[in-house]
C-alpha cells in the first residue's frame, strides 16, 4: 500500500505544524484549485495532492482525539476518539476513484468518508453525502462537522422540514449531507417548478457518496420519486367492481376449499395423480389457500402437486391447461403477480354480456370498415375512432377488474400495507418499513383502497418524476459504501458502472456463522426461534432478532411476551429514538426485534461482560429474498474484532421457500431424514439450497430493476432535454435569445404545412398569421408568389420579430426579459406536465399491446420518441402563440397601440377579406383587443385581428377613459359590469 504508507508519513510530518499551518492547506488549495478551469484538471490536481490531503485530515482527527474534543450531536454529549485506521485509509481512497467500498458494518464508514468528501470539496463545487434517513444525515454532519471544521470547510445538512432558503444556505456549503429523497426532490423543484435562479436551492451536481449504497440503489430503485397533484381526469371504476369482485372472489375461494377436500379424500385413496392434479387447480385458483399450504407440508403430497403442475407446461398440454383454467372464475399467478378472468368469471361479472371483459380486435374491425364500399372517407374515421373509443374503454375496465383481483387475491394486510389513519400506507418488502405518501402505481393503489373500504384518492398527476438512479447518474463523479454490495456487484457495474472493492476489516473477524435450521412449519421455526432466545436470554447473552416483515416482528413480540422476555421491537418508523435503542442492543440480557432497516447506520457495542458470553447473538427467523439483507443482518454482531455469533430460522411455508425452493429436492430430504414434529433439518448442503434459491430470486429481481429503468431511461432523456432547456431559460441574460430561436424554428416549421402540396396555402397561411401576430397580413402586402418558399418564410420571421421588437421596445426592459422567460418556461411546464401523463399512458398502454407478441420496450421507445418530438414542436407553437397575447403591463399596451396611428381602434370593423371572423374572441377587455397592428403601418383598414390579453381586468379608474379609446368612461365601456 505505497499510497497509505506516504499518507502515514505525511501525518507523521504534519504534526509539527501549528493548528493554522494545517488549516492553512486548506485554503491554499481551494484558491489553487479554483483558478484552474477545467473540471478535469480539477480532477486531475486532486489525484495529486491526496496523500497530503488525506494525511491533513488524518492529523486533524489525531488533534482532535489528543486535545478529548468535546460537543453534542443529536443533543448527546460526545468526545472525538477517532484517528484513521490504515484501512480507512484504503477506503477513502476507493471512494474518491468513484468506487463502491465494501466495508463491514462497525469499520468506522462515516469517518472513512471524511478523506474524499474533504478532497473532493476543495474544487468548490459541492460535495454531497446521502444518507437513508433523515437522523443519520444530521447525526453524521454534526459529528464528522467537528472535524471539518477544524479544518477550516464549512458543512450542511439537509432535513425533511426546511423551507427553501435554509435549504439553499445547506447546499452552498462545502459539505451537504443528506438523505436520497431529499436530494432527489429538490432536483425535481429546482428543475421543474422554480422559475428563477433565486428559487433553485441546488448548485449542480459534482461529487456524491451513497452511504448503504445498496440499500438506496438496489433496494429503491423500484419506486421513483414523484411530485404530483390532482389529475384533472379520474376514470376508476373500483367503487362500482369492489361488491362483485369480493362476492367473486368469495366463490372462488369457496370452489378452491372445495377442491381441495376433494383432493384429499384422493390422497386418502391412493388416488395421487388426481389429488395432485385437483391440488394445483387449487394452487392456481387461491395460492394461498390453508389446506394447499398444510398439504404442501407433506412431502408425498408436495411431490404429488409439483408433478402436476410440471406436467401441465410441458407444450403438448397447453389446451389442458387452458381447460383447467376455464374451470375456474380467474387464475392468479403469484410469481408474476398477475390476475387473469375466465370465461366463467367472466359470465358472472357481467351475465348479459360476457364480451365486455374482452378486447376487441381492433385490426380487423378497422380492415372490415376500410373494406366496406358504402362508406364516405369520412365516416371511414368516424367509425374507427368509435371502435377505438369502445376499446379504451374496455381496456380501463378489465385493467380495473385484474387490480382489484390482485388486490383482493395478493395483497395481505399488515403484510404488504398497513392501515393507517383510513389511508393504505405501504410496507416496503425488503425493509418492513411503512412508506408513507408513497403509492403503488397503476391504479393498483386504488383497488387496495376500494378493498379496505378507505377513501379512494384521487388518481394524481404526475408534475415531475425521477427515479433515485437516474438522480444519482447526474453526478460527474459517485462513490458509494456498504457492508454488502459483493453479491450485487454485476449489477452496480453493468447499470451505474461502479465497481466493487473489498476493504479487509480492521480486526480478523471473530464471527461464527451456524448452518441454518430447517423445520417443516412456521409454527415449529418460530417456536424454535423462542427456545434460542430463552437459552441466550438465561444467561444474558444480547439478542437481536431479525425479521423480513412488521408481521413477523409482531408475532414474535407476542411469543416473546407469553414467555415474559423482555425485549424491543424496531419497525425502522422512529429512527431517532429505534437508533438508541438498537446503539443498546449489545448490553447484557437486551432482546431486540427489528425489521432490517431500522437502526441501519448505527453501531452496536457490547456491553460489560458480554464478550465473555460470546458477544451479540443474532437470530434470522426468515432467508430473505435477497442474501445481501441477510449479510447485513449477519454483521450487526461480531464488529471491529468482537466475538459474535448468528443462525437463520426456515421452514418450507417460508414465501422463499414455497416459490422458489428446489421444491423436489427438499422434498427428497425431507423424505429421506423421515421429518418428525418439531424436528428440525440442518446441514452445510441444505445452506446451499436456499442459496439456489435467494440466487434465482435476485436474478429475477435484476431483471425487473433493469427493466424498469430501461422504461425510464426514455424518460431520463427527455427530461435531460427539457430540463436543460429550462434552465437556459432561466439563466438566460437575453431570453430574448431564446425566444427568437423559437420563432426561427417554429415558424418554418408551420409555414412548411401550407407551402408543402400541389399548390402553395397562401389563404390559410394568412389566416395563421393574422391569428397568431398583429402583422395585418393581406395578400397584396405579402407577395408571396413573387418569392420562393424559402423567401417567403424569411420574409414572415423578419416580419414577426419586427413587431416583436416595437411591442416590447414600449416596455420596461426588466419587465420585458421576465415576461419572456414566463412565455417560454410557462409554455414548457404545461406542456411537459401533459406529456407526463401521456407517457403515464402511454406506458400502461404496451403492456396491454404486449399481449399481442410486441415487445412493450421497443413500442414504448418508439412511440415516445414520437410523442416528444411533438411535445417540442408544441411547446413552441404555444410559445408563439402567447407572444403577443401576453404583456408585461397595461401602460405599455396603451403605448404600443399608440404607436399605431393608423389603425383603427374600434368596436367592430369591417372584416377583411382573408381574416378571422372565426378566431375573435371576446374576452374581458373586449375591443380593446380588437386591434390591427402592422409594423410597416401601411395597411389600414384592410385588417382585424383578435389579441387575447392574459391579464383578465385592467388596472383603471372607474371614471377614467376607458382603455380601449372608445372615449366613454371606463365604468360605461369595458369596465361595465354586467
Ligand atoms: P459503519 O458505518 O462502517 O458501520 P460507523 O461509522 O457507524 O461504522 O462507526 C462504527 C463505530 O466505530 C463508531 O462508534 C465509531 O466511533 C468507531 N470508529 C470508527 N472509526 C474509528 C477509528 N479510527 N478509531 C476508533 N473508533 C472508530
Ligand atoms: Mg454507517
Amino acid at each position: 500500500m505505497p499510497t497509505v504508507r506516504r499518507i502515514n508519513e505525511l501525518d507523521e510530518q504534519f504534526k509539527s505544524l501549528s493548528d493554522d499551518g494545517l488549516r492553512a492547506r486548506t485554503t491554499n488549495w481551494k484558491e489553487e484549485i479554483s483558478k484552474i478551469p477545467d473540471p478535469h484538471e480539477q480532477w486531475k490536481k486532486l489525484d495529486e495532492i491526496l496523500p497530503e490531503a488525506f494525511a491533513v485530515v488524518k492529523n486533524a482527527a489525531r488533534r482532535l482525539k489528543d486535545r478529548g474534543q468535546t460537543f453534542t450531536v443529536c443533543d448527546q454529549p460526545m468526545v472525538w476518539d477517532m484517528v484513521h485506521f490504515d484501512v480507512q485509509l484504503l477506503g477513502g481512497i476507493v471512494l474518491h476513484r468513484g468506487r463502491i467500498a465494501e466495508m463491514a458494518t462497525g469499520e468506522g464508514k462515516t469517518l472513512v468518508a471524511t478523506l474524499p468528501l474533504y478532497l473532493n470539496a476543495l474544487t468548490g463545487r459541492g460535495a454531497h453525502l446521502v444518507t437513508v434517513n433523515d437522523y443519520l444525515a444530521r447525526r453524521d454532519a454534526e459529528w464528522m462537522g467537528q472535524l471539518y471544521s477544524f479544518l477550516g470547510l464549512t458543512v450542511g445538512c439537509i432535513q425533511h422540514d426546511q423551507e427553501p432558503d435554509v435549504r439553499r444556505e445547506q447546499y452552498a456549503m462545502d459539505i451537504t449531507y443528506g438523505t436520497n429523497s431529499e436530494f432527489g426532490f429538490d432536483y425535481l423543484r429546482d428543475n421543474g417548478m422554480a422559475t428563477t435562479r433565486e428559487q433553485q436551492v441546488q448548485r449542480g451536481y459534482c461529487y456524491a457518496i451513497v452511504d448503504e449504497v445498496d440499500s438506496i440503489l438496489i433496494d429503491e430503485a423500484r419506486t421513483p420519486l414523484i411530485i404530483s397533484g390532482p389529475a384533472t381526469i379520474s376514470t376508476h371504476q373500483y367503487d362500482k367492481w369492489k361488491p362483485l369482485i369480493e362476492q367473486l372472489v368469495r366463490k372462488q375461494n369457496m370452489l378452491c376449499n372445495r377442491l381441495a377436500s376433494e383432493a384429499i379424500e384422493k390422497f386418502e385413496q391412493d388416488d395421487v395423480e388426481t389429488g395432485g392434479r385437483l391440488m394445483f387447480k387449487v394452487k392456481l385458483g387461491q395460492p394461498r389457500n390453508k389446506q394447499l399450504l398444510r398439504l404442501m407440508e407433506d412431502p408425498d403430497k408436495r411431490r404429488a402437486i409439483d408433478k402436476a403442475e410440471l406436467s401441465f407446461y410441458q407444450d403438448t398440454r397447453k389446451e389442458e391447461l387452458f381447460q383447467l383454467k376455464e374451470e375456474l372464475f380467474f387464475t392468479i399467478d403469484e410469481k408474476s403477480n398477475e390476475a387473469d378472468l375466465s370465461e366463467q368469471g367472466r359470465i358472472f361479472l357481467n351475465p348479459d354480456d360476457p364480451n365486455a371483459f374482452v378486447l376487441p380486435d381492433l385490426i380487423n374491425e378497422f380492415t372490415e370498415i376500410d373494406l366496406d364500399q358504402t362508406l364516405s372517407p369520412e365516416e371511414k374515421d368516424k367509425k374507427k375512432a368509435e371502435r377505438q373509443q369502445h376499446c379504451d374503454t374496455q381496456a380501463e375496465r378489465i385493467h380495473n377488474i385484474s387490480q382489484l383481483l390482485r388486490a383482493y387475491c395478493l395483497f395481505e394486510k399488515d403484510v404488504q400495507y398497513v392501515i393507517e389513519d383510513n389511508k393504505v400506507v405501504i410496507v416496503d418488502e425488503f425493509t418492513g418499513r411503512k412508506m408513507p405518501g408513497r403509492r403503488w402505481s397503476d391504479g393498483l393503489h386504488q383497488a387496495v383502497e376500494a378493498k379496505e373500504g378507505v377513501q379512494i384518492d384521487r388518481e394524481t398527476q404526475t408534475l415531475a418524476t425521477i427515479t433515485i438512479q437516474n438522480y444519482f447518474r447526474l453526478y460527474q463523479k459517485l462513490a458509494g459504501m456498504t457492508g454488502t454490495a459483493e453479491t450485487e456487484a454485476a449489477e452496480f457495474h453493468d447499470i451505474y458502472k461502479l465497481d466493487v472493492n473489498m476493504i479487509p476489516t480492521n480486526r480478523p473477524v471473530r464471527r461464527t456463522d451456524a448452518n441454518d435450521r430447517i423445520y417443516k412449519t412456521r409454527r415449529e421455526k418460530y417456536n424454535a426461534v423462542i427456545k434460542e432466545i430463552k437459552e441466550a436470554h438465561a444467561k444474558s447473552q444480547p439478542v437481536l432478532v431479525g425479521t423480513v416483515s412488521v408481521e413477523a416482528s409482531e408475532l414474535l413480540s407476542r411469543m416473546l411476551k407469553r414467555e415474559k422476555i423482555p425485549h424491543n421491537v424496531l419497525n425502522a418508523k422512529f429512527h431517532m429514538q429505534e437508533a438508541e435503542i438498537v446503539a443498546r442492543a449489545g448490553q447484557p440480557g437486551t432482546v431486540t426485534i427489528s425489521t432490517n432497516m431500522a437502526g441501519r447506520g448505527t453501531d452496536i457495542k457490547l456491553g460489560l461482560g458480554v464478550t465473555e458470553l460470546g458477544g451479540l447473538m443474532v437470530v434470522g427467523t426468515e432467508r430473505h429474498e435477497a442474501r445481501r439483507i441477510d449479510r447485513q443482518l449477519r454483521g450487526r454482531c461480531a464488529r471491529q474484532g468482537d466475538p459474535g455469533a448468528s443462525r437463520f430460522y426456515v421452514s418450507f411455508e417460508d414465501d422463499l421457500m414455497r416459490n422458489f425452493g428446489a421444491a423436489d429436492r427438499m422434498t427428497k430430504i425431507m423424505e429421506r431424514f423421515g421429518l418428525e414434529e418439531g424436528q428440525e433439518l440442518e446441514h452445510r448442503w441444505l445452506n446451499k439450497s436456499v442459496e439456489t434459491a435467494q440466487k434465482r430470486v435476485e436474478q429475477r429481481n435484476y431483471l425487473i430493476r433493469k427493466r424498469t429503468l430501461d422504461f425510464d431511461d426514455v424518460m431520463n432523456m427527455q427530461r435531460e432535454v427539457v430540463y436543460t432547456w429550462r434552465n437556459e431559460v432561466i439563466d438566460a441574460e437575453e431570453p430574448r435569445t431564446h425566444i427568437y430561436e423559437v420563432i426561427d424554428e417554429a415558424v418554418p416549421a408551420r409555414a412548411k404545412e401550407y407551402f408543402d402540396g400541389e399548390e402553395p396555402n397562401y389563404t390559410g397561411l394568412i389566416h395563421w398569421v393574422n391569428t397568431t401576430f398583429p402583422l395585418g397580413l393581406t395578400k397584396e402586402k405579402a407577395q408571396f408568389e413573387t418569392r420562393s418558399a424559402e423567401e417567403n418564410t424569411q420574409f414572415l420571421i423578419e416580419k414577426i420579430k419586427n413587431a416583436y421588437e416595437r411591442k416590447s421596445s414600449h416596455e420596461e426592459p426588466t419587465a420585458v426579459k421576465s415576461l419572456e422567460r414566463y412565455i417560454i418556461l410557462n409554455a414548457i411546464d404545461r406542456l411537459w406536465q401533459e406529456h407526463l401523463y401521456a407517457m403515464d399512458a402511454l406506458r400502461e398502454g404496451v403492456y396491454l399491446r404486449g399481449y399481442a407478441q410486441k415487445d412493450p420496450l421497443i413500442e414504448y421507445k418508439t412511440e415516445a420518441y414520437d410523442m416528444f418530438v411533438e411535445l417540442m414542436a408544441n411547446i413552441k407553437n404555444e410559445v408563439l402563440n402567447n407572444l403577443f397575447r401576453s404583456t408585461s403591463n397595461l401602460q405599455a399596451f396603451e403605448n404600443f397601440l399608440a404607436t399605431l396611428p393608423q389603425f383603427l381602434l374600434r368596436e367592430e370593423g369591417p372584416i377583411a377579406p382573408t381574416a378571422t371572423a372565426d378566431a375573435r374572441i371576446r374576452h374581458p377587455v373586449g375591443a380593446m383587443a380588437a386591434v390591427g397592428a402592422d409594423g410597416d403601418g401601411d395597411g389600414a383598414g384592410d385588417l382585424s385581428i383578435d389579441l387575447p390579453i392574459r391579464r383578465s381586468l385592467p388596472k383603471v379608474g372607474r371614471n377614467e377613459p376607458c382603455p380601449c379609446g372608445s372615449g366613454k368612461k371606463y365604468k360605461n365601456c369595458c369596465g361595465r359590469v354586467a
